[in-house]
């Protein structure tokens, strides 16, 4: 065990020790922790549904109804009603002829990649994916070649020096560390050249962009033009669970061959009644998504005029670089002190030397809110002649 406490050790001096902070209250733009009234500008709820009481009352119904744990995998015991019926809306949702139910969007990845793929395969996957896009790559066994971030002519040359048959191309929709969103229209331009499958993780576009908030497919109108869709239910959908979205032999295919669907028990019905009422008000409710894009254009604006080193985004993810993994620590603990929860984000979840603090919004923040941070963020940086 000697290696375990000195890796700890080493983690600890490099200012990476990771600290699990405890919610006493519901998620919304205020919550509790540890005793204190905090504002929240690090959720990934999106639509800020974490709360909502019509969330809470489809969680009862579809408990009244089916029952609490789902009792078993979803090819023995495990499948309700609800369960298709949301396969059933989310394809439609997403433009596609079907789509699969996972527990989690890591395990969505980890199943679709690793059936997909294997050792015959090269997998073109940019730099900043997702750790589930990782180790989804990893698992499969396939050859995995990296391209820079968003670089279309890294990706062409790549492509062009990888001949083969058996090719994928995976990209996070909008990238979960600096906020930006893929280059789609250039991916599936290059794809469809080549003859290559494309996948596109859209776990934090889905509900916040395109017009019905299906996402950053429909944001650049690529309906069906995207091989293989993942998305989340943890997210702006604010309950649990993964899917994969695609044609129908996809998504048959991977009944019979995702690992991680086949193995894994179910998720309760409970989790499939929230996710089913929170898809019905993501599309019938088009102002959450307004509000929250225009929460995250008036706050950046605001902070580059400030003096703030601003990564800018068309998405609520707004990071704001500080360099030292330290550093960033100390400053938010300094914001927490001050009643405002921005976590600090450092390696490996993001590259050395790029340290941040990284602001989520929600539809629900109000501008007071967000001026509430702006004083606190500026107190707290330029206290330490960061700006
Ligand atoms: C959050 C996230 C996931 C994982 O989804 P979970 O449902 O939380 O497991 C996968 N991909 C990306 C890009 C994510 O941001």
């Amino acid at each position: 065990m000697e290696f375990m406490s000195n890796c700890l050790d080493d983690l600890q001096e490099k200012g990476l020790q990771r600290k699990i902070r405890y919610l006493d209250k519901p998620q919304s733009s205020f919550t509790v922790i540890d005793g204190k009234r905090i504002l929240l500008l690090a959720s990934n709820s999106y639509l800020g549904l974490c709360d909502d009481q019509r969330l809470k009352e489809a969680a009862i119904e579809a408990a009244n109804n089916y029952g609490v744990g789902s009792g078993g995998s979803r090819l023995t015991t495990g499948s309700y009603k609800l369960h298709q019926e949301l396969e059933e809306k989310l394809a439609s949702f997403k433009g596609t002829g079907s789509a699969l139910l996972f527990n989690t969007g890591y395990m969505a990845n980890l199943g679709a990649i690793a059936a997909i793929a294997d050792k015959e395969w090269t997998i073109f996957s940019d730099e900043l994916n997702h750790a589930s896009i990782i180790d989804g790559c990893k698992l499969s066994g396939a050859k995995v070649v990296i391209y820079k971030h968003c670089d279309m002519d890294d990706l062409l040359d790549k492509v062009k020096n990888y001949k083969g048959q058996k090719r994928l191309i995976i990209s996070d929709g909008v990238f979960s560390m600096d906020g930006d969103i893929a280059p789609l229209p250039e991916i599936v331009n290059i794809a469809r050249d080549n003859n290559i499958l494309t996948m596109v993780d859209d776990a934090h576009g889905t509900g916040v962009l395109g017009k019905n908030g299906a996402g950053t497919v429909e944001y650049f109108n690529l309906k069906g033009k995207i091989d293989i869709q993942i998305g989340t239910l943890s997210k702006a959908f604010a309950s649990e669970g993964g899917y994969i979205a695609g044609s129908k032999i996809l998504i048959e295919y991977l009944r019979h061959r995702a690992r991680s669907f086949i193995y894994s028990t179910a998720l309760s019905p409970i989790t499939i009644g929230i996710a089913l009422k929170a898809l019905e008000i993501i599309i019938s409710e088009p102002n959450l998504r307004k509000n929250l894009l225009s929460n995250s254009k008036w706050l950046q604006e605001r902070l580059l005029k400030l003096g703030f080193k601003v990564l800018e985004s068309k998405t609520p993810i707004i990071p704001i670089i500080i360099g030292d993994a330290k550093m960033a620590v100390e400053i938010s603990e300094s914001l927490f002190k001050a009643g405002i929860y921005i976590p600090a984000i450092r390696p490996p979840t993001v590259p050395v030397n790029t340290s941040r603090l990284r602001i989520t919004l929600m539809a629900t923040h109000t501008i007071d809110d967000l001026q509430l941070a702006l004083v606190e963020l500026e107190q707290v940086i330029r206290g330490r002649g960061l700006v």
